[in-house]
């Protein structure tokens, strides 16, 4: 089966991560989720005092990151790993939250991140989530998904993730934060969060995560065989010559 790129962007809290997740699931595709991968980096600089608007020193702390992903089989899921350490709680937290965006505005830190990330994605096969992944990291993917929900919706779940987690956080809190990450997210010069031209926008407010998940997949799946039959047409015309 060929595979392809899926793109899947959108508002922070709005459900990407776990309907990502699932489509690569049930596609047998590698997912990559880019936000953990600046979560990790605003936690390396923190625990190691990183002076934000130091070029110098974030050139310097980006050489020493190592972000990986692994599947932990007793968990029956994949995990973040900063510099071999399992880092997946921690980057959760809101006091990384709080910071992420500032961390992810850096030029120095997209340019990093979008070369690692676009390496990751090189042989197709993965479904990716962000905010300037149908934009920016792979302006080619085949199929791209903006997502986005209600605010109070967004704030909602977000707080039973975290209580998940047993972190208790107020629900304005959290709204709080949401909509703050948007805004530096969405206003920052590199990278900004944008729907890309040919995206799909996809509503989560009113959706069960299986019907996200079906949305997802009935896209790749259409996009596939209409790339299987363009082929073909060609082939076809290329032999009627
Ligand atoms: O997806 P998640 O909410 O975990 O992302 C955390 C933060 O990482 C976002 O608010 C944003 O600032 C940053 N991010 C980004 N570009 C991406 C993915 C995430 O700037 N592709």
């Amino acid at each position: 089966m060929r595979k392809i790129i899926v793109a899947l962007d959108g508002l922070s809290g709005c459900g990407k991560s776990t309907t990502a997740k699932l489509c690569a699931e049930k596609l047998g595709y590698i997912y990559i989720d880019t936000g953990a991968m600046y979560r990790a980096t605003t936690l390396y600089f923190k625990q190691h005092f990183i002076d934000i608007t130091n070029p110098k020193a974030i050139t310097q702390a980006l050489s020493n990151i190592q972000i990986t992903f692994h599947f932990i089989q007793k968990l029956g899921c994949t995990q973040t790993f900063l510099n071999g350490l399992n880092v997946e709680d921690e980057i959760r937290k809101m006091y990384i939250s709080e910071m992420v965006s500032e961390v992810s505005a850096i030029s120095e830190v997209r340019k990093h991140m979008v070369a690692l990330q676009q390496k990751m994605g090189k042989k197709k096969g993965v479904v990716m989530d962000g905010r300037d992944i149908g934009t920016v990291v792979f302006p080619d993917a085949e199929v791209k998904i903006f997502m986005r929900a209600d605010d109070e919706i967004r704030a909602f779940r977000r707080q039973q993730e975290l209580i998940e987690k047993k972190q208790i956080v107020d629900l304005d809190e959290i709204l709080a934060n949401l909509k703050k990450r948007d805004l530096i997210d969405s206003t920052r010069s590199d990278g900004p969060l944008k729907k890309a031209e040919d995206a799909f926008v996809l509503d989560s407010s009113y959706m069960t995560l299986d019907e996200q998940v079906d949305y997802v997949i009935n896209l790749v799946n259409s996009k596939i065989i209409n790339s299987i039959k363009l082929d073909e047409q060609k082939r076809i015309s290329f032999l009627d010559v």
